[in-house]
């Protein structure tokens, strides 16, 4: 899938305000630093006119080296320190140094404007809802007892250092359990906590991205879109497959998700599975191959217990219920 121009447009509108921003910024923080120091401010006034007079000189065979200017430049910098500021106070601002907030490093387009088109083309603003309230700062543990509140307090753990190390070391998750066991909430809280922190990321429940895929697999006329598609899910940065098993069967989707998990595995590039599927019905459901790719790339999270939507419905009635 491509943006279209306005939507094009939008990013690039995006980037000249964080340019804006940040330059008023530094514009800022040199009338701070200005304010702070009256040798700042009247050497700050010299620079402008001792370098333009070493330029003219080095053109018209002068006697101007330059020392003059660069004598400023360094005295400047020492009363940065002198006056308690740090060294790179008065440096260029940039929100993202790698491609200096253009979008583009070369011809090629930045990481940070690749996270922004993928947020646009796979609608992250559901993501950011459902995000509101299943994040790590809701979680509790006292809807489960037993067994089952060990397991989920050991899957929230895991999940909290997948979102902590996210970006430096590789690994993929599986969780599994019945319906309303805190799957999708560890996913979406997960998922949420890492696109904050500026990665790709792509959130999908396995119905809507098989049909996704279906509707471009089967029409040539599409093959572009498919193209795209293909690479957007295997080059993001995280993948989240919600709810694996509720989509409908056959080997399209047998084939699409070897193909997926395979090409991602092999890109050490991070994918997040939820499921009520076991790992022995990911055998019979879609292949050997599917079910080994998993065995051996995914950390494997059981949860169980009782529903916990039901759970937390019943406690929001009893917190809004009058005493
Ligand atoms: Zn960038």
């Amino acid at each position: 899938m491509a943006l279209t121009n306005e939507q094009y447009e939008n990013i690039m509108r995006e980037y000249a305000a964080i340019r804006e921003k940040n330059s008023a910024l530094l514009r800022a923080r040199r009338e701070e630093v200005r304010a702070a120091s009256p040798e700042y401010r009247a050497l700050d006034t010299d620079t402008g006119a001792a370098f333009l007079r070493a330029l003219k000189s080095r053109l018209t065979g002068g006697n101007d080296d330059g020392a003059d200017a660069a004598r400023i430049v360094s005295r400047k910098k020492a009363l940065l320190a002198v006056n308690g500021f740090p060294s790179d106070y008065l440096d260029e601002i940039f929100t993202c140094p790698d491609c200096r907030d253009t979008g583009y490093i070369g011809t090629r387009k930045c990481h940070c404007f690749r996270r922004r088109e993928i947020a646009i083309l796979y609608g992250q603003s559901h993501l950011s809802e459902l995000a509101r309230t299943e994040n790590f700062r809701m979680l509790r543990d006292d809807l489960f007892t037993g067994e089952d509140r060990q397991r989920f307090l050991n899957a929230a753990g895991i999940a909290r250092q997948f979102a902590q190390n996210f970006g430096e070391k590789y690994e993929n998750l599986y969780f599994y359990g019945s319906v309303g066991t805190g799957k999708t909430f560890l996913s979406v809280c997960t998922a949420n906590d890492i696109l904050q922190r500026g990665f790709a990321v792509i959130y999908f429940s396995a119905a809507d991205l098989f049909d996704r895929l279906a509707a471009v697999s089967f029409d040539y006329s599409k093959r572009a879109e498919l193209a795209a598609l293909t690479d957007d899910l295997c080059g993001c940065d995280l993948l989240v497959i919600d709810d694996l098993g509720t989509e409908l069967g056959g080997t399209f989707v047998a084939a699409k998700l070897f193909s997926l998990l395979n090409e991602r595995i092999l890109r050490r590039r991070p994918t997040i599975i939820s499921t009520n599927l076991t790992i022995e019905d990911v055998r019979t459901r879609y292949s050997d191959r599917v079910f080994s790719r998993i065995v051996s790339s995914f950390t494997i999270c059981k949860l169980s217990g009782p529903d916990l939507r039901l759970a937390m419905k019943r406690v929001r009635r009893n917190e809004s219920a009058p005493v």
